[in-house]
């Protein structure tokens, strides 16, 4: 029996993360947050809006462990963790990264918050390079709607 947790121990859980807060206390840490232009959500490294974010870009749409990336607009260069997150808060639909900047940072891995090219993410095979936690397949399955083909 593990001691004192009641909870499932899949190992997914965000409870005892250390790393990501520097002055927010807990409960902040685990707010969601509509961000709506011209405003960005302050809490990531990078510009970033959607519905119901939290702290690691899960969305009110998407909200499973693996969902912790976050897509770069080729129209407005915004990040969303996903395209119905950018439809709902803009007035122009999604537009694929385009091939010709593949090179240039697209993905935010909302574990870590490190960036990854276009190229990095689609080879990565679904972890992070950089902590590695586990990204959703299925971002991968729908890459022609966030990446050109
Ligand atoms: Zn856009
Ligand atoms: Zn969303
Ligand atoms: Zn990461």
């Amino acid at each position: 029996m593990p001691t004192g947790d009641d909870g499932d121990a899949d190992g997914g859980a965000a409870a005892g993360d250390d790393a990501v807060g520097d002055d927010h206390g807990s409960a902040a840490d685990l707010e969601r947050r509509t961000t709506r232009p011209p405003a960005f959500d302050e809490r990531f490294p990078v510009p970033l809006r959607g519905v119901a974010v939290d702290p690691e870009t899960r969305c009110v749409h998407w909200d499973d462990p693996v969902d912790v990336v976050a897509l770069r607009c080729g129209g407005c260069d915004v990040y969303y963790p996903c395209f119905a997150c950018h439809d709902e808060v803009t007035d122009h639909r999604l537009e694929p990264w385009p091939r010709d900047r593949f090179d240039e940072p697209a993905v935010l891995c909302g574990r870590c918050g490190s960036t990854l090219t276009a190229r990095a993410y689609l080879g990565c095979g679904d972890a992070c390079p950089a902590c590695g936690a586990a990204f959703n397949p299925g971002c991968r399955r729908h890459r022609d709607r966030y990446f050109e083909g």
